[in-house]
């Protein structure tokens, strides 16, 4: 069975949970700034380039990065260049190397490659344990670091990953998927795209800029590795994006207080949450973003279903953690709601 169909990502379309707190979303949708910018343009949206749009995205992202404007390029979402960086850089000579548990997305489309999939387990703190993955496989064609990762939320420390970079073979690339980095307080691996590393940088607004419906992602990398992402339709790519989600994009990168601000809200509701699991001996995985792994020390699926049977859908469970479920940290009355159905589930 490929590994997408091994997961349980939780109810169906249409049928979900009054508390949504499984698919590490964001509460709430774009910053109201923003989704002012892209109402605007959509009665321009007859225009493949009304204006500027993509341009000013990439000159604002590149910007907040310190890197040319050519080292970034803007994607419908993160998970189609996460795979094209697989099929770019991994082949049947060239495996992938990523920690265990992670963001499988990646281990399908290797095995799809036919290239070789090393899982590396997470060091006992959690962290993407570099030079084990160095050791498993000193000839990949990537390494892929996802941090925070998903689903344990755990920053891996830039100075890991240099080290990393440092020392891996000529050739291979470093993929840092920073999809929750703007709900933690971690640095960014871009300065080492400055400096000309092999290091590719993926971005979502999937995640605290509240945009998964609107799909907008982006890569920061040299425009060399770019390309070899691109093969197969050049640079068209900057046609292929839903420009209301462009322009929403560059208007919430710039948004600094308001990203703080979001944060803080997560932040507040993830110490809350704690507080209560702790108050009631229930095991977790702290964790630098909007996410946690909760063990229940028992089968995680039949926790997943008591807790939707109160109206609260949590998240799955990984394979090498069966009793344990990730829990996405939602509003504070989204947490709320999940620590009352707890208190019900376990008295
Ligand atoms: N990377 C990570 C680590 C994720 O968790 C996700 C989605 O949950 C993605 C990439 C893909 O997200 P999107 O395609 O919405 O940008």
């Amino acid at each position: 069975t490929p590994v997408w169909a091994q997961r349980n990502d939780g109810p169906e379309e249409g049928n979900f949970p009054k508390v949504r707190i499984g698919s590490n979303e964001c509460w709430t949708g774009p910053f109201p700034v923003a989704q002012a910018a892209a109402a605007k343009i959509v009665s321009h949206a007859n225009f493949y380039h009304p204006g500027t749009e993509v341009t000013d995205f990439k000159k604002t992202l590149a910007t907040i990065e310190g890197v040319p404007v050519d080292h970034v390029l803007p994607w419908p979402g993160s998970s189609d260049p996460l795979s094209r960086i697989v099929v770019a850089f991994c082949s049947p000579q060239k495996g992938l190397v990523t920690a265990d548990v992670s963001y499988e997305q990646p281990w399908g489309t290797a095995e799809w490659a036919g290239a070789k999939v090393t899982k590396v387990p997470l060091t006992p703190d959690y962290r993407h344990d570099v030079k084990a993955m160095l050791a498993a496989n000193p000839d990949a064609g990537l390494y892929y670091i996802c941090s925070p990762n998903n689903p344990t939320g755990t920053l891996t420390p830039v100075a890991d990953i240099e080290w990393l970079v440092a020392n891996k073979p000529a050739g291979s690339i470093v993929l840092v998927d920073e999809a929750y980095l703007h709900f933690s307080h971690g640095q960014s691996a871009a300065p080492l795209v400055a400096q000309g590393k092999d290091v590719i940088v993926l971005r979502t607004f999937s995640k605290l800029f509240g945009m998964a419906g609107m799909r907008l992602g982006a890569t920061i990398a040299r425009p060399d590795l770019h390309g070899r992402m691109m093969r197969y339709d050049g640079k068209r790519m900057s046609t292929n994006l839903p420009l209301p989600s462009v322009v929403c994009g560059t208007v919430a990168l710039t948004q600094k207080a308001l990203i703080e601000q979001r944060r803080a809200e997560m932040i507040a509701a993830r110490d809350f949450t704690f507080a209560h699991l702790t108050k009631r001996g229930v095991k977790f995985i702290p964790s630098d973003a909007n996410m946690f792994m909760v063990d229940w020390g028992k089968p995680a699926a039949g926790v997943q279903a008591q807790f939707l049977a109160a109206g609260v859908g949590i998240g799955r469970n990984w394979a090498p953690w069966p009793t344990m479920s990730r829990v996405t940290v939602g509003s504070m009355a989204d947490m709320q709601a999940f620590c009352a159905a707890l208190d019900k589930i376990m008295v």
